[in-house]
């Protein structure tokens, strides 16, 4: 069914945004149809928190551009700057939008089917669409492509595409010391420092680490555009991000996510709480403050995402970098989450074998779904790929006996 109710996404002058942010969007307001609309932003401070943030860091972040194009056309779209990847959002069929990418000398590659990813996102979003289904939404790899053309079918409305470089980081990836201590977790529970289920998981790439610009969370006057809610933590639920599997870059990726839901999305921050490349590196998601504790304040309360439409305050969602559909997770994928979630699992004491009755603290109605599930348990979806939700029963029986 075409939905044509869904909200449109407010246009950058719309949007309440940092000085940097509204310098680059100037730029975009004066590019027309198939121009490359190119500039730098995350290279300046937007405001206090994101200089606090960054002033610990000492590194430059990678430099991120974009192309935007609200309802774009079915004509070539060409960016001076090589695209990491093509982000889309679209009514309609699921199945009906195809994409061909241009090379440096304009020469274009084979049409390729686009398949909707992960259909994640704010629950106000979806109070304020109402009965509607969310958009579809995807990330298609461009592969240092230099220009993109949609075709699509009938009834299908593209909302939206932007071409993204995600720049490279210019530093060696540090990761956060493993079992931070907090009210919730005292030294002698599980989940302490040292156990099998020490909390972050060792080797945890923090935000600042993977290049996060923290300019993008925030409106032109430095708060928060999506203000963080902390509440108890009811479920854990896994996703995938249907992107490649053999992503060469995993960390580039990540910010490509980040700036689809922060910017395009205009979610004012990546909506999953902790991805998990094909390596195995778990990288940390939705900000929660600068304490240090990924995810968490100090009194052990999980920060909202938008990953399970009308299930996200207590859900911590979990993407599996990839289409795992057909293809399952690689071993050191599965163990990072078999580890994540059990360290997650002990510091909240939840049972990764048992249901749980959702409470939402927003509706107050109330849901039957797995206390470890896939984004399919709680939600008409494919995600997080068959291959993967198979895998499932197998994650939790690990997850579980780490806990014991
Ligand atoms: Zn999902």
């Amino acid at each position: 069914m075409v939905n044509n109710t869904y909200p449109r996404p407010r246009t950058q002058a719309e949007r309440g945004l940092p000085a940097s942010r509204r310098r680059f969007l100037a730029a975009l307001g004066t590019a027309t149809a198939g121009v490359p609309l190119l500039a730098a932003c995350g290279t300046d401070a937007g405001g206090p928190a994101a200089s606090d943030h960054r002033g610990s860091m000492g590194d430059a972040l990678p430099r991120v551009r974009v192309s935007q194009e609200a309802s774009p056309g079915h004509e070539v779209k060409r960016t001076s700057f090589p695209i990491t990847a093509v982000g889309l959002t679209w009514t309609g069929s699921p199945r009906g939008v195809r994409l061909r990418l241009f090379d440096r000398s304009g020469k274009p590659g084979a049409w390729q089917n686009v398949t909707a990813g992960c259909p994640c996102g704010k629950d106000t979003e979806t109070l304020r669409a109402k009965s509607t289904t969310p958009p579809n939404r995807a990330l298609v790899p461009a592969h240092g492509s230099y220009g993109y053309q949609l075709d699509v079918d009938a009834g299908v409305k593209v909302i939206e595409a932007i071409a993204i470089d995600a720049g490279h980081l210019g530093r060696k990836r540090r990761t956060a010391p493993s079992g931070t201590p907090s009210k919730s977790a005292p030294a002698t529970a599980p989940g302490a420092s040292g156990s099998a289920v020490a909390f972050p998981p060792p080797g945890l790439v923090l935000r600042a680490d993977w290049g996060a610009d923290e300019a993008k969370r925030l409106t032109a006057d430095g708060r928060e555009s999506s203000p963080t809610r902390f509440t108890r933590v009811q479920a854990i639920t896994v996703h995938h991000t249907a992107t490649p599997v053999d992503d060469p870059d995993p960390a580039a990726t990540v910010r490509a996510i980040y700036e689809q839901h922060a910017v395009s999305n205009d979610w004012g921050d990546i909506g999953y709480n902790f991805l998990i490349d094909r390596q195995g590196v778990i990288y940390e998601g939705r900000y929660s403050g600068t304490d240090g504790i990924p995810a968490h304040n100090a009194d052990g309360e999980v920060v909202t995402g938008f990953h399970t439409f009308g299930f996200n305050p207590g859900n911590i969602g979990i993407a599996l970098l990839g289409d795992l559909g057909k293809q399952k997770p690689s071993s050191r994928m599965r163990d990072s989450l078999v580890r994540l979630t059990a360290s997650l699992a002990a510091r909240h004491e939840l049972d990764p074998l048992a249901g749980v009755t959702y409470l939402s603290p927003t509706s107050g109605k109330t849901t039957d779904g797995p206390a470890l599930g896939g984004h399919r348990d709680w939600t008409s979806t494919e995600c997080p790929g068959s291959a993967a939700y198979l895998d499932l029963p197998d994650v939790r029986e690990r997850a579980a006996q780490l806990t014991r």
